[in-house]
């Protein structure tokens, strides 16, 4: 069997054969590693070990319903202010008719639904929004409204967590995405999202909604001003959660978009760091079977070359996508079905189309 050796890390590859779990000190070492073809090695017997040759995508549409948005995180290019110049409001039917318009014209299976924190939009509105998408279009999954905007809705309707999860599923919520994680080290969100649902409440938000049976997905966001010790930390939190729950289905590391905000001139991390990020993810992670790359974020260039580095998820077609963009993302706003397969294919491995509960659909 062909094998890669690294003298210093030795006994985590040895941990890694064994299929025995890493700890914080293996994965700050892992991170502090600049043997990229090694830690690429690694995560992919374990890639291989869970997911076998294949790699999944889906065909869904993003919707991002309103840019208004009362915090102001640091990171941000999308928000506008209540009442600023640019900012916009989808009301239930043009969200209906950007649906009905996707479903004509490709094969979704999911509807992805996220925004600012709007004031002006309460309990009613979504519960709206998820009943007329339910009863128009009755087997497309809808995953809408990240832990923070439930934190925000609840806040402002007085409603528990669980309370407002258990309304919004039963108007037809099928689960939650993975944004507003970003970092949770405490000092270190501090400074770049102050206004932002904590750490612990975040985790409390997708623990509820686990519970209430919705699957969720969990991001980190990273390349801005986190340590490597902060990036260990937040895959543990996320761990344990899983060990606790089960309710993640994949982990999306994003890297950070740093054009058209305040830390523009910090730059960004390079595809080195990337392909780190995912490699020492899939290493951590013994308890989340996906680990996602989402195209938007990075060059698709280098989201193909991530499939040798742990990630057996390339996500969806994206259509529509409207944040990262704002940030200043090239990428195109969405791919075709075609360009996915294509991508995974010429990588060496099996595409397999799959709803948002993982199920293989034939093709
Ligand atoms: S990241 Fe989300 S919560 Fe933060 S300012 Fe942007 S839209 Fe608002």
């Amino acid at each position: 069997m062909f094998t890669l050796q690294n003298s210093e890390l030795k006994d985590v590859q040895e941990k890694v054969e064994r299929c025995e779990r890493l700890t914080f000190d293996d994965g700050v070492r892992l991170f502090e590693s600049n043997d990229l073809p090694f830690l690429g090695f690694l995560a992919n017997q374990v890639r291989a070990r869970l997911n076998q040759n294949q790699v999944f995508y889906s065909v869904n549409l993003h919707l991002n319903h309103t840019n208004v948005c009362t915090a102001h995180c640091v990171f941000c290019a999308f928000a506008r202010r209540p009442h600023e110049e640019g900012g916009y409001t989808m009301s239930c039917d043009e969200v209906l008719a950007k649906i009905e318009d996707a479903v004509s014209r490709f094969p979704i299976n999911e509807v992805h639904i996220v925004g600012g924190l709007n004031p002006e939009l309460g309990l009613e509105y979504y519960v709206d929004m998820f009943r007329a998408i339910r009863s128009r279009f009755p087997s497309l999954f809808i995953k809408a409204l990240t832990a923070v905007e439930i934190d925000d809705l609840a806040r402002r309707m007085h409603l528990g967590w669980y309370e407002l999860l258990s309304i919004l599923k039963e108007a037809g919520l099928n689960g939650l995405p993975g944004g507003g994680a970003e970092i949770f080290k405490e000092a270190t969100r501090k400074k770049i999202c102050s206004e932002k649902t904590t750490s612990e409440d975040w985790l409390s938000i997708h623990k509820a909604a686990h519970h209430l049976g919705l699957f969720s997905n969990c991001t980190m966001l990273y390349g801005h001003i986190e340590s490597i010790e902060d990036r260990v930390d937040h895959v543990l939190r996320l761990r344990e959660l899983q060990g606790e729950t089960r309710g993640f289905q994949s982990f999306i590391p994003l890297a950070f978009n740093a054009e058209h905000t305040p830390l523009e001139r910090k730059g960004e991390v390079g595809g080195y760091t990337d392909l780190k990020v995912y490699a020492v993810s899939r290493l951590l992670f013994d308890n989340i079977r996906h680990i996602k790359v989402h195209w938007t974020t990075l060059d698709l260039k280098l989201a193909q070359v991530s499939l040798s580095f742990g990630v057996d998820d390339v996500g969806g077609t994206n259509l529509n996508e409207k944040i990262m963009h704002d940030a200043g993302n090239e990428t195109p706003t969405d791919l075709s079905e075609q360009s996915l397969k294509s991508l995974i294919c010429e990588a060496g491995y099996e595409p397999c189309l799959v709803d948002s509960s993982y199920q293989c659909e034939e093709k």
